[in-house]
This record gives structure tokens, C-alpha cells and sequence, in this order.
């Protein structure tokens, strides 16, 4: 019988593991499900705890190859599984009007408007379910393996180790130690650790890794952008700005909340948006793309320092809160104007982020949202708000040719970015295993 390790139970596992069983009906396995958090409510991360937003797109998600066929058969499984569509007997798939979704840049000439600013409109699908949603969707998966014979859940277990050899695969965890013939490695962004480990005794399994987004959550009021919002609700578009840095747009929440995001030594920004619970306000991140060039080699560490720069700036776990006028003024904030922060007071300072950011990654932002005035009247509004910082990590991109046994998924594997790349990615791994 074969037995199977899947460490971490996140977007790109939960592909795996659908893969996985679907072509294996009538086989002998085991699968163990290594689990840090100590229940289904606990265990996750990031987008598969808030916000949801499923999309389909070749341009952006991640680095590999998805067929599109299969990023759709992903996002249509988790929007049965949201009960957002239901499948008919005869192959149709009915989509609830509930269910909030559309194509960016679709109109031709919101694409040129932005084209002949000088902006990258960038093309994708999306659905978004919502961060209460997402998780009755992600309850509703697990239910379902739980009920697949033969997929135990350790949840409460969290992998320390991992030590390959020819045939067996030793997994250590905080509470045990087994042999596996396989091991998939699905830890996300967060279990960085376990893969640098990992990577530290076998340094040919890391293809390349030279690059940080650094930036900002950027939050307005809903009317300013109403237009947008209403035509595509997610509107991604790229520059290239005067820096010769490219600067791009992340993650729009109408109606949404900025939050924090917690790493083990420090705390950032983000945001998400609810299917229900609604605000007044828009936010959506400004990330700038930071690459850098040998000897230099540690863009995570480069990141994290200035995020706890940001935190030690804003006196222990916060971040820093400043106007669009400061901010391009480099002064610090000591009043709001007239947008009310959605991020709970008690995680912001009002401060200057110039004391965080360097000084090409400002002017880049700036050179960015200007260059979008001409396209968005209002957003250069002076006391439209800057939350910092917001950054985006990637991990090593791995070579997962080289330990046959042990396979690297999602995002820890450097090559995904999003539910829909892990969930496919995942996916099309679990095709290859002998
Ligand atoms: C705030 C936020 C919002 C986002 N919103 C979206 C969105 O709307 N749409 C979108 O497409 N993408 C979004 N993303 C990105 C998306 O969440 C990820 O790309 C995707 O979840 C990656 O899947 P994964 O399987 O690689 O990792 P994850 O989904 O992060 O899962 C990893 C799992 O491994 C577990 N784990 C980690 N280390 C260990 C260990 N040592 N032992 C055992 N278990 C371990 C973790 O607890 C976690 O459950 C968002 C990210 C964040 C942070």
C-alpha cells in the first residue's frame, strides 16, 4: 500500500489531494494530512481564510503554465463547494446571482483609457466569494476528504523535518516521526522555514530567487472609484514609471477592510472585502517590484526589514497610517481628513512612511498614482489614505525534478502567487505521481 505525507492543508494540498483521489478510486494508499493549526478553523492562510477572490487568467497567479482548462475546473470545484453554482446532470454549471464576478478590462475603451496613460491593462476572470464564505467553502472541501477512506487529518502537527533518502521519506513533526514513499510539501508563504531548511543541505534545488514587492494599501472612498468597482471590481493594471520600476495594482476590496497580516517577527498590511458586511471605502494595494542582482541574495530579508522598520516606527505591532499629501510632502500625519480608516485604530500610528520606504520605491508610488489621476480623477485626493508597508514575498523557486519523492507546491515552491495557481498547481502534481 502506498502511503502518502501532504504537509499543510491549504489551496495548493487541497488540489493535490482532489488530483489525487479522483484517478485513484480503486488503489491502495494512505494519505496523512500534516496540519499546523489545531483545527479546520485554524488552519490556513491568507486567501484561504479572507477574502476569496478566484481567479482565471494566464497573466497573473503565478510563474508556471495552468492550463486554462484547469484553472477552470478549479475555481468551478470551490464555487460548488461555496454553493455559489450547482452542476447540472447534464454538465452546465448554474452560477447563483449572489455571486459577485466579471472580466477586467473587457471594455474597450476603459482599456484604452488606461492603454493610452501609459498603463498594462491586465486581463482575467474572477469570482469573488468573500472571507465569510471562503470559509464555509474551505469547511465543506474538508468534509469532503474527511469522508474519503484513508485521508487521516493531523491537525495540531507541525512539520520541523523533512529528510529525503532513496526510497523512504522521514517526516518529523512536533508530535511524531513516519516514513512516507511520497511527501508533498504545500506550506505556503508562511512555511518558508521548512523549505529553507530543506534548501540549506541541497542548494541545487533552488532555481533563482532575486525579487520583493514593496509597497503600500492604498484606501479611498467607494465613489471615487464607483465606476471601476462597478465595471470589474478588480482592476489590475502594471507601469512603468519614471524609476524604471514597475509599479502594479493588487488586490481591490469595494466596499472592504484594510487588515494586518502577521509574520512570526512582524506585521504588515493588507485587505479583504466580506460578501455581507460592507464599507464605505475602496482599497487595493500599490506594490512596486524590487529585483536585485548578485552578490545581493536575500529579497526576503530585505523585505522583512523594512516591514520592521514600519513596526518599530509605529511602536511595537503596527503599521504606519499617513495622508496622500504628507506622504508626497514627507511629513508626518497628525490629523485625517475626511476618509475614516477601515483598519482597527489600535494597529496603525499616524506617521511618515518616508521613514520606512526608500526613497526610489516612494517616488515610484507617487509617479504611479499620479499618472493614474489622469486617468481616475480623485485619486491623488490629498487626504486619501497609505497604510505601510504592504509586501509581497516569493519564495525560492524550486527545482521539483530533483528529489523524485518529495514534490514542492504552491506557493512555498516559488511558482504561485494565488488560490487558483497553488489549487492547480497541486492538482497537476498529484497526475505524476507513480
Ligand atoms: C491576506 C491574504 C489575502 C489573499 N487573498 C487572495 C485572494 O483573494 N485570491 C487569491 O487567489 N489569492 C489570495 N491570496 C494568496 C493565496 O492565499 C495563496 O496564494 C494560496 O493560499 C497559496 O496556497 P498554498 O497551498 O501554497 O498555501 P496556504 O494556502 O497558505 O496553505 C499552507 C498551509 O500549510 C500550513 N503549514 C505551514 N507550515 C507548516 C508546517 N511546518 N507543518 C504543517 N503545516 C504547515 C499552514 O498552516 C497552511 O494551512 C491572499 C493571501 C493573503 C495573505
Amino acid at each position: 500500500m502506498k502511503k502518502l505525507a501532504i504537509i499543510g492543508f491549504g489551496a495548493s494540498a487541497i488540489g493535490f489531494l482532489k488530483g489525487f483521489i479522483e484517478d485513484r478510486k480503486n488503489e491502495k494508499f494512505i494519505v496523512d494530512v500534516y496540519e499546523k493549526g489545531e483545527n479546520i478553523e485554524t488552519s490556513g492562510f491568507g486567501g484561504l481564510k479572507y477574502d476569496g477572490k478566484l481567479f482565471i487568467s494566464k497573466e497573473m497567479g503565478g510563474d508556471l503554465e495552468i492550463p486554462l482548462n484547469i484553472q477552470k475546473k478549479v475555481v468551478e470545484y470551490y464555487l460548488i463547494k461555496s454553493g455559489y453554482a450547482e452542476k447540472k446532470n447534464n454538465g452546465t454549471l448554474i452560477l447563483s446571482e449572489k455571486l459577485e464576478r466579471g472580466n477586467s478590462f473587457e471594455n474597450e475603451q476603459l482599456y484604452r483609457k488606461f492603454y493610452d496613460a501609459g498603463f498594462e491593462p491586465i486581463i482575467s476572470h474572477f469570482f469573488h466569494l468573500g472571507t465569510d464564505i471562503l470559509t464555509e467553502t474551505v469547511k465543506n472541501i474538508y468534509k469532503e476528504f474527511l469522508e474519503t477512506k484513508n485521508i487521516n487529518f493531523k491537525f495540531g502537527e507541525e512539520v520541523t523535518k523533512v529528510l529525503p533518502s532513496e526510497k523512504q521519506v522521514i517526516v518529523i513533526s512536533n508530535k511524531s516521526e513516519e516514513s512516507y514513499d511520497n511527501v508533498i510539501i504545500a506550506v505556503g508563504r508562511r512555511g518558508h522555514k521548512l523549505v529553507n531548511n530543506l534548501v540549506k543541505d541541497h542548494p541545487e534545488l533552488v532555481l533563482s530567487n532575486d525579487k520583493v514587492d514593496l509597497g503600500i494599501r492604498y484606501e479611498l472612498p467607494n465613489h471615487v472609484v464607483e465606476d471601476l468597482n462597478k465595471e470589474m471590481y478588480e482592476f489590475k493594471i502594471r507601469l512603468k514609471t519614471k524609476t524604471g520600476y514597475i509599479v502594479r495594482t493588487f488586490c481591490n476590496n469595494p466596499s472592504g477592510e484594510v487588515t494586518l497580516e502577521k509574520y512570526d517577527d512582524f506585521v504588515t498590511v493588507n485587505g479583504h472585502a466580506n460578501s455581507d458586511k460592507k464599507t464605505h471605502n475602496t482599497n487595493f494595494a500599490i506594490l512596486v517590484t524590487h529585483s536585485f542582482t548578485q552578490p545581493f541574495n536575500d529579497p526576503i530579508g530585505y523585505g522583512s526589514y523594512i516591514s520592521k522598520l514600519s513596526n518599530i516606527l509605529a511602536g511595537g505591532d503596527k503599521v504606519i497610517l499617513q495622508c496622500y499629501e504628507d506622504f508626497k510632502n514627507s511629513k508626518r500625519t497628525k490629523k485625517l481628513g475626511r476618509v475614516e480608516p477601515t483598519l482597527n485604530p489600535n494597529f496603525y500610528i499616524l506617521g511618515d512612511l518616508n521613514l520606512a520606504l526608500p526613497r526610489r520605491t516612494i517616488e515610484s508610488i507617487i509617479d504611479f498614482l499620479e499618472r493614474l489621476e489622469k486617468v481616475i480623477q480623485g485619486i491623488t485626493y490629498p487626504d486619501n489614505l497609505l497604510y505601510g508597508a504592504e509586501v509581497k514575498f516569493y519564495a525560492n523557486k524550486i527545482n521539483n525534478e530533483h528529489f523524485g519523492n518529495i514534490k514542492i507546491v504552491g506557493d512555498c515552491s516559488g511558482w504561485t502567487r494565488s488560490i487558483t495557481y497553488a489549487t492547480g498547481h497541486g492538482y497537476i502534481v498529484s497526475k505524476n505521481i507513480e
